[in-house]
């Protein structure tokens, strides 16, 4: 086993309350499309001309609301991912240790996996919400709804429970992240850039001994004692045991 991997096994075995927090590169081998790829921006931008910041913004939501969907099923949806090693680790995890997972993603992996303990903090394409009567839709029953979902109660519009641009994040789950960071004794950052709010604004609530990163790419953090994996999330905790 890779020395890396080893002392990341004994941080995991020797901590109290554990903190996980993920980013896209989370879900990438459950067969998420990363739009922010370079072939993913390519499709995008060939397709609908705009930048995806901009589809994903709140006024296109109700300026363009065909069109947003049309983007939205076609490059924020995979309804064939499925949760890979990090996810179902981490799952296995929760029933062991005391451990939250805090995650930028909105596919709901976590939970599918089993997790209980997720703070999802940009939503989740699972919970859907008519803006009228606030009658909930899951995924399927959203996409049932047509082109542009309106609610079959009331007629009004429903829209996805995921936090778009020009949107504030819900400060709940964000103050409940940042208990949860300030409490940890290992934070594991893994498979996001922390070049983003929140990731980079929120990990320096950890007050803790270990902080591990695993990204493909590295990082620079403001921290010169930290443990540093630079291969795939899923590949990493394949190696790991409960
Ligand atoms: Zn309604």
């Amino acid at each position: 086993m890779d020395e890396k991997i080893k002392k990341l096994q004994e941080l995991i075995d020797n901590a109290k309350r554990i903190v996980f927090f993920g980013g896209a590169g989370v879900s990438t081998e459950s067969g998420i499309k990363d739009f922010r790829s370079k072939d993913g921006l390519y499709n995008l931008h060939s397709k609908y001309g705009h930048p995806y910041e901009e589809m994903l913004s709140h006024h296109y939501f109700f300026e363009h609301t065909k069109t947003f969907y049309q983007f939205y099923y076609e490059f924020m949806i995979s309804k064939s991912a499925k949760p890979n090693d990090a996810h179902l680790y981490l799952a296995k995890l929760e029933k062991a240790k005391e451990l939250t997972v805090i995650t930028q993603n909105i596919d709901g992996l976590h939970q599918m996996a089993g997790s209980k303990k997720v703070l999802e903090l940009h939503g989740s394409v699972h919970r859907n919400t008519c803006l009228k009567c606030g009658k909930h839709y899951s995924l399927d029953e959203l996409m049932e709804l047509g082109e542009v979902p309106y609610c079959s109660k009331c007629g009004g519009l429903v829209k996805p429970d995921v936090v778009l641009y020009e949107e504030g994040l819900d400060m709940g789950v964000v103050n409940e992240a940042i208990y949860q960071i300030s409490k940890a004794d290992l934070m594991i950052i893994a498979g996001t850039s922390l070049s983003v709010y929140p990731a980079s604004g929120l990990v320096y609530y950890f007050k803790g001994k270990n902080l591990v990163v695993i990204n493909k790419d590295p990082l620079n953090i403001q921290s010169d004692d930290y443990l540093e994996i630079n291969e795939p999330v899923g590949k990493v905790f394949s190696q790991l045991h409960i």
